[in-house]
């Protein structure tokens, strides 16, 4: 069985055509994650807009399985605009959910149109959850860094 038959057409793209692959110019913060379960490696580069705490733009760069490089294009996706409040707890909700919550404020629900919902599918495989959180686990320790900004 395929990737693809296992965890979707979305999940599929973005591990084929990552968003916000690559180097990032005078990056306001970058942060790296390792997981030493499955051997991900993610560098997670964000840029804040000038002078305030909302992010202007995160990229990502990285070797890892598909679940990892698609969880962090996705993730890139997500939190570009939105302010360094906002992105802390989208980051624990989903932490949460992935950890087996069912109902988790502030996520699109199980059966939204949304990118994220793609990723739920990974808790019914335990050992790749690790996976799944690396990139946000990453962003999380880089915008804690930053908090003085
Ligand atoms: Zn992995």
């Amino acid at each position: 069985m395929s990737y693809r038959d296992v965890f979707g057409e979305i999940l599929a793209d973005h591990h084929e055509s990552p968003r916000n692959f690559g180097v990032m110019k005078d990056p306001s913060r970058t942060e790296q994650g390792y997981n030493p379960l499955c051997g991900d490696k993610v560098s997670i580069c964000l840029k804040f807009s000038n002078g305030s705490d909302q992010i202007e733009r995160c990229m990502f760069e990285g070797e890892g399985c598909s679940i990892c490089m698609a969880s962090a294009s996705i993730m890139t996706e997500m939190v570009s605009g939105k302010s360094r409040s906002e992105v802390l707890k989208l980051i624990d909700a989903f932490r949460e959910k992935m950890q087996g919550s069912e109902v988790v404020e502030g996520l699109p629900a199980e059966d939204a149109e949304d990118d994220l919902v793609a990723l739920y599918g990974v808790k019914r495989f335990p050992v790749r959850i690790k996976c799944a959180l690396l990139a946000w686990t990453t962003l999380k320790r880089g915008l804690e860094a930053t908090n003085h900004a």
